[in-house]
Formats: C-alpha cells, structure tokens, sequence
C-alpha cells in the first residue's frame, strides 16, 4: 500500500528526517485556519495516491489565509487521474535553495535495496532517467551488511557537490534507509528533498509504499482506510476482491491472476488501455461479480468492459446471472464484452444473450473488440 503524502512525512520525522511543517485539512475552513496558525506563505497539497500532483494543479501556494482557503476549495472539488481529493495539506511554504532526489526501494533482479540520488530533484525521477541519466547516482545495498558510509561519501562525491553539504546530506541518506528498513518499506521517496535558503533540509515531499502483508506493528493503528489506496481499491479490499487501479479506460474483470494479466496485456496489444486489473478469483458468484461491476465502474475514466471468465469452480450461468442483475441494477450504459468458458457455459451464454448481451468466444476476439468499440465509442 502507498501513504498519503502526509503519512510518509509522519514516518519521515519518527526517524528524524525534518519535513516541512503542517497539517491536513478536509474543508477550506480548516485549510484557512491551518493557514493562519502557521502563518505566512503556506502549499496547499491534495492528498492523492497518484503522481505529478503539482503539474495537475494539486500543489498551490498561497499568500494569505484567504488564498489557502480558496486553493483548498478549488482542490478539495478536484479528481486527480480519476482519484478524488478528500484532504489536503497545509504547509509552511519553504523558500528553496535547491531541490535534490533520494529515494531507496528494492531492485529485484540484484535482490538488494538500491539507493537512488540526483542533485536534480523537483522533477520526476523516470523524465530525469529518460533526459539526463548521467544525472543519477545508483548503487546498492547489501541487505546483511546495511548502508555503508563510504558508500553514501562516493555517491556524493561523484555528485560534485559543495563540500559542507556532505555532512547534513549524508545523515539524511542513513535516516531514510532507517525508515526504509524499520517500516519494512517497498520505496521511500524524497522529491524534492530541499535545501531551504536559511540552510536547513527539508524533505517537501513523501512517497511511502509499504508491504501490505508486513504492516509494521507501529503502524497497526493507523486507520485502514487512512493506509488504503484509492477508494476502489479500499472497496475491494472490503469485498475481498484484489483490484489493482490502472490509468487506462477498459475496465477489466477475469478469474485467477494469470488469467486477467493476459486479458491486460491482450488488451494493450490491441491498442487499448487497461483501467484496472481485477481478479474476482475462484468459487466467484452472482453476488461476486455484481461487486467486482460496482468497483470498476466507480471509476470514472472506465469507458468499456471486458469481462473474461474462465469457469471451474466459478460456475459460468452464476456469473451470466450476477452480469444481468447489476445491469439492470446500475443501467450500465458503457460497452461491455463478455467471454465466458467453463463450467455451465452453455447456460451462461443463454442467459446473456437473453439479455441482450452477446458473449465472444475467444479472449483474443474479445480483446479486439471491447478496444474497436471503446475507440468507436459504440
Ligand atoms: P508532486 O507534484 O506530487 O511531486 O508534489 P510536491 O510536493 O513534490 O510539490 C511539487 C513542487 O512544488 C515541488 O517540486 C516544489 O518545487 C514545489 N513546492 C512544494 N512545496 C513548496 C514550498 O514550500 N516552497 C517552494 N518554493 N516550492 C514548493
Ligand atoms: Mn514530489
């Protein structure tokens, strides 16, 4: 699971990392309260799972209370890539000096933590890699062994940088592998990482990703919903469906994992783009599969269905049954192609074709024609 932004900075600060200095608003009365209490300058950040936040309008600065009350009315009214905002952070706006990356996750084919540092931080990490690779610095970790300090002294070394900058630096590069390490975390990001124009470090941004089957005991209480993902991906959780959100438009629904990452990928190969990967796994009914519809469906960006079934144990007349009732249910007017296989096909087919909806045979055709009616919009 990601943090909110918020979060990550809690966490960030419990290792002693300073963060810019704020507090989480969810109306702009708040937001302008918030504003005033800390006085000055204030960000007024939307709270979302999802990146490049500021380039979306969901990062403002404001002057006075007033403006950080109207940025947070603005915001809290926003969906950024299809996830809504439902709070924002109200920071003390930081005068930068310069903005710096680091950020620690896992490499999985050295199977090590990788650190990652460029004195060009601020922008995103991948449009760096992709512009100036020689720009980042890289080097592992040796998970028995931990961070070392000659390592952290090479990296900066290489990186060019004013000499009394190696100190505070390096310091911040072993507090987050502390983070990293003790909240058991996929990735710990900081972009930027700021040096303020009084001198002080500032981490301006947090990106957290932690293991949801190793929660830190720390974190226990922390409210699921607060540790959740999207709200989709909260309500599956809840339906105990696995839902992954993509940024595409066809809503995608299949039985077993593999099964539904080839669906993504034959849809992809087709031209189109995924807006989700849901499993509904196996033994799934009616009910299921009404569910798993009401989930992909929330998702606003979701232009099309494709609806890939392989019954087993998942009977294939119990999900023809749940397809039609949650039709009926929520007048799903988006294309939907379904291809059902397996166990009661023949009576699963019937029942949708009774209803008007025409099953296709094979997942490959299926593919070709949930994206040719997307792109058509028919
Ligand atoms: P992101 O767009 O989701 O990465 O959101 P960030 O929190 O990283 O904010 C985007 C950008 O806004 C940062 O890279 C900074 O350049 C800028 N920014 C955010 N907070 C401040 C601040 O307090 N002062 C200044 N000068 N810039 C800020
Ligand atoms: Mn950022």
């Amino acid at each position: 699971m990601r943090l909110q932004e918020y979060q990550g900075k809690e966490l960030f600060r419990r290792v002693g990392i300073s963060v810019s200095e704020g507090q989480i608003a969810t109306t702009p009365q708040e937001a302008e309260e918030i504003a005033r209490t800390l006085g000055g300058a204030v960000v007024v950040k939307a709270q979302v799972l999802v990146g490049g936040r500021g380039k979306a309008g969901g990062v403002k600065l404001a002057q006075t209370p007033a403006e950080a009350r109207a940025h947070a009315e603005k915001i809290l009214q926003m969906s950024i890539k299809g996830e809504r905002v439902r709070k924002v952070l109200i920071t003390r706006a930081v005068e930068i000096e310069r903005e710096f990356y680091l950020s620690i996750t896992i490499d999985r084919s050295a199977k090590q933590p990788v650190v990652i540092f460029s004195a060009e931080g601020g922008i995103e990490i991948e449009e760096l890699a992709k512009t100036h690779p020689e720009k980042i610095i890289k080097f592992h970790i040796h998970p028995l062994v931990g961070l070392q300090g000659y390592q952290v002294r090479t990296a900066l070394f290489q990186a060019k940088l004013d000499p009394k900058w190696m100190t505070p630096l390096s310091e911040i590069f072993f507090k987050l592998y502390e983070a990293f390490t003790r909240y058991r975390a996929h990735l710990v990001e900081i972009n930027p990482l700021a040096l303020t124009r009084d001198g002080r470090w500032l981490a301006v941004d947090a990106k957290v990703m932690i293991d949801d089957d190793d929660v830190p005991s720390e974190l226990a209480g922390w409210e699921a919903e607060e540790l959740a993902s999207s709200s989709e991906e909260r309500a599956a959780r809840e339906a105990d469906l696995q839902y992954v959100k993509l940024d595409g438009s066809i809503g995608i629904i299949g039985n077993g994992a593999g099964l539904v990452m080839s669906t993504l990928d034959l849809v992809a190969l087709n031209g189109g783009r995924p807006a989700n990967f849901l499993d509904i796994g196996g033994g799934a009914n009616a009910e299921v599969m009404k569910q798993a519809l009401k989930i992909v469906l929330s998702d606003s960006q979701v232009r099309g269905l494709f609806i890939n079934i392989f019954g087993g144990i998942t009977r294939c007349d119990e999900v023809a049954r749940g397809l039609v009732a949650t039709q009926q249910e929520l007048g799903i007017r988006v294309p939907m192609v379904v291809r059902l296989t397996g166990t009661n096909e023949i009576e699963g087919r019937r029942i949708l074709q009774e209803h008007g909806i025409t099953p296709v045979a094979g997942m490959e055709e299926g593919a070709a024609e949930i994206v040719r009616r997307v792109s058509h919009n028919i």
